[in-house]
């Protein structure tokens, strides 16, 4: 390994490191060699840094559920009043640094037409889990593999999870942990440091190696020898492996990353307002109808008959979707009603539109009159 580091600068500094010189240009982390890990049953195919060991739940024991008929939901339209919806304009148009208010304010209200619609959200909420070989330095903790067999995936217990709450947890697997020599200083405990490359000392920072001052002084830093010390590693040239933190021995071990996850799909039912469904997602309605179950019945009877097919649609889809790389532990579906009222209103002579809606009282308009305060002056 050819380095420019002695010979030029003399005074004993930049002599490679003889026993962690060499693998200085590999001295960065390395994933472990598949070799290190043990072949645990049940685990095939666990991969250290995940990417792998994905581990599909056993088949579901429990019976369906029998199917069960909404409530009646309550059916009272709510509508908002011409004043509610010229204080949201005005509130919106405040909003907007460059909107001027006259439409606001002077503007004649024309018409209000309701649009409401109903917005079907399913939730289903799922848990998942992989394998993953892990490591951390040996300092004596329990080692137990092959003592007898390891569980399986889903035989691990966990912590009982909040339905409809996201979260992780990684469990160790019980009979995996076994004692490897460490991979990234083969088991010395010490590696070569990454800011010298080994050498313990680098080109001196003052004088940028020349030994020499601007004034043709001898560098008061470096005492004209052009080199300084490595601060990282106390001019050591070797600093203690990250991977096993000294220990030279890694515990090996494989986890189960446990995942609970809540799936959403929406479905809006269509209305010929004009306002665009994706404005509708920012938004929340009147809670019509909820159901929370284990594995849900469609929606029945509902008065809107593509609320109730996109219900069992969305069903079938998530059924499809998640049952076989997941274990489904709770479903929920909500129908909510979202208010949308069309607003036309006449200013200077012409007519304009917006859109209110939401339990927000949102605002949507495309045509606002006086977008930029100076052109009204
Ligand atoms: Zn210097
Ligand atoms: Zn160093
Ligand atoms: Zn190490």
């Amino acid at each position: 390994m050819e380095r420019p580091i002695a010979g030029n600068y003399g005074h004993g500094y930049g002599t490679v490191n003889p026993v962690y010189g060499a693998a200085a240009m590999s001295a960065a982390p390395s994933a472990p060699p598949a070799s290190m890990f043990d072949t645990v049953p049940g685990y095939e195919g666990t991969m250290a840094g995940g990417g792998g060991g994905f581990l599909p739940p056993p088949m579901p024991t429990v019976p369906m559920p029998l199917p069960e008929a909404p409530s009646q939901p309550d059916w009272q339209i709510p509508s908002i009043s011409e004043d509610r919806a010229r204080v949201a304009l005005r509130t919106y148009v405040s909003s907007k640094c460059c909107y001027s208010s006259a439409p606001v304010n002077e503007g004649v209200i024309t018409n209000m037409e309701t649009f409401n619609t109903y917005r079907y959200r399913l939730e289903t909420f799922t848990e998942s889990r992989s394998s993953e070989w892990s490591n951390e330095p040996y300092t004596a903790q329990t080692v137990d593999a092959g003592v007898q067999p390891a569980p399986t995936p889903w035989q691990i217990a966990t912590k009982p999870p909040t339905f409809f709450q996201d979260q992780k947890q990684a469990i160790k697997v019980p009979y995996t942990s076994s004692v490897k020599n460490c991979h990234t200083c083969l088991g010395m405990g010490r590696g070569p440091c990454t800011t010298c490359a080994g050498a313990g000392n680098k080109v001196c920072s003052w004088c940028n190696g020349t030994g020499h001052r601007q004034t043709d002084d001898r560098c008061m830093h470096c005492t004209g020898r052009g080199r300084e010390n490595c601060s990282s590693c106390s001019g050591q040239g070797n600093r203690q492996c990250e991977t096993c933190r000294g220990k030279r021995q890694l515990l090996v071990y494989i986890n189960v990353n446990v995942k609970w996850t809540t799936e959403k799909a929406d479905f809006v039912a269509q209305q010929s307002s004009g306002l665009k469904v994706q404005n509708l997602e920012s938004v929340s309605g009147k809670q019509l109808f909820q159901d929370s179950q284990y594995m849900l019945y469609p929606v029945l009877g509902f008065p809107d008959v593509s609320v109730a097919q996109a219900s069992d649609r969305l069903l079938k889809e998530h059924l499809a979707k998640y049952a076989q790389t997941s274990r489904i532990l709770q479903q929920r579906q909500t129908i909510e009603l979202i208010p949308i009222t069309k607003v036309n209103y006449m200013w200077k002579g012409k007519s304009y539109v917006y859109f209110v809606y939401g339990n927000e009282f949102e605002v949507n308009t495309e045509d606002y009159p006086a977008t930029c305060c100076c052109s009204v002056m």
